[in-house]
């Protein structure tokens, strides 16, 4: 009698045991890891390579080494400890979610699913990744990686049900948390976006998108929408070597960040408009592109030195020389370096 076939599961499980990533926030193959540092690095991750994210997360749990300790911190420093890190709901939420699992659950995650889901910012894929990896509970985790994976493990050609069906399909009720590091592991170095390696594969010969001989066409890529573009001025106004900076308000768009002023964002440049005092405004003849998710901006680039003028609205003067630890978001930091080469 022939020996029982192995799963996928198993021979990728076998394959993660010995080709594991080692990854600040992971515990060894067949370990669980804290749950903190497992929600921690997977919000960030969100958005951020694991390269980009390793000496970010360092910092933050250098800073905050636990729940507790990020439950009990300042809204303002956790917003600008998240600089760079992009969408700063999720920093947002990360406060909110430590502050109601300190108050609600005794400092301790939930162990399910269906209960992390109902914390502040975990979405379906978060609360999978948690339960599963820092719990070892059987949950279907789906990113990026795992769905190309899989989209070509079954040829696959459209993202979405009949991907998250076939995963669910292949899932063990064991490991399920090594399951889904494996199978992130196997997209980021074997079965990458471009040229998969599909000879060190272990899962070559269950893959139907190599047997099919293009593996590539799998999930089909989607030609991307023309995002619009908006345009605006950002204003550097300065004083006594102290820049102006002001509050974002709190709904919307980088809500509640430090950031320099900028008017409105419209379809066309706005030009001078919105200027936060009636300052001798100098526009620099270069601009400051940034892509958001929905649209792409182009900031023109006004300063002025500030005189006896008083700016209006709330703000607070900043050393120029201390720019670096106000945590100003992506956008504002790329013009505020910009403006300062150009005092
Ligand atoms: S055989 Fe190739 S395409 Fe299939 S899963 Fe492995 S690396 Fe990806």
């Amino acid at each position: 009698m022939s020996a029982k076939r192995p799963s996928i599961a198993d021979l990728l499980l076998a394959w993660y045991d010995a080709n594991a990533r080692v990854l600040p926030w992971r515990a060894p193959p067949g370990e669980t890891a804290d749950p903190y540092r497992v929600w921690l690095s997977e919000v960030m991750l969100q958005q951020t390579t694991v390269a980009a994210v390793r000496p970010r997360f360092a910092a933050w749990v250098a800073r905050w080494p636990d729940l507790a300790s990020l439950a009990a911190a300042d809204e303002a420093d956790v917003m600008a400890a998240w600089a760079g890190l992009g969408y700063y709901a999720r920093a947002r939420n990360l406060l909110a979610c430590a502050r109601v699992v300190s108050a609600d659950h005794g400092g301790e995650f939930p162990r399910t699913e269906a209960a992390l889901r109902a914390l502040p910012g975990l979405g379906a894929y978060t609360a999978a990744a948690v339960a599963a990896i820092a719990f070892g509970a059987r949950a279907v985790v789906v990113d990026a990686n795992v769905e190309r994976v899989v989209a070509r493990l079954f040829a696959i050609p459209d993202k979405g049900a009949a991907i998250r069906a076939a995963a669910e399909a292949i899932t063990p009720d064991a490991r399920s948390g090594d399951f889904a590091q494996g199978m992130m592991d196997l997209g980021s170095a074997i079965c990458t976006p471009r040229a998969p390696k599909c000879l060190l594969c272990p899962l070559a010969d269950r893959c139907d998108g190599r047997l099919a001989g293009d593996p590539e066409a799998y999930p089909a890529r989607k030609a991307k929408a023309a995002k619009p573009q908006r345009y605006g001025t950002v204003f550097w106004l300065e004083r006594g070597g102290a820049v102006w900076l002001v509050r974002r308000p709190a709904k919307g768009l980088l809500g509640g960040m430090r950031a320099l002023p900028t008017g409105a964002w419209s379809d066309a440049p706005p030009g001078l408009v919105d200027a936060p005092a009636p300052a001798g405004w100098r526009v620099l003849d270069m601009t400051v592109a940034h892509g958001f998710t929905h649209f792409d901006l182009q900031l023109a680039l006004a300063m002025a030195d500030a005189g006896a003028h008083q700016p209006a609205g709330e703000g607070e003067w900043w050393p120029v020389d201390a720019l670096d630890s106000a945590g100003l978001p992506t956008v504002f930091a790329k013009a505020a370096m910009r403006m300062r080469s150009e005092r």
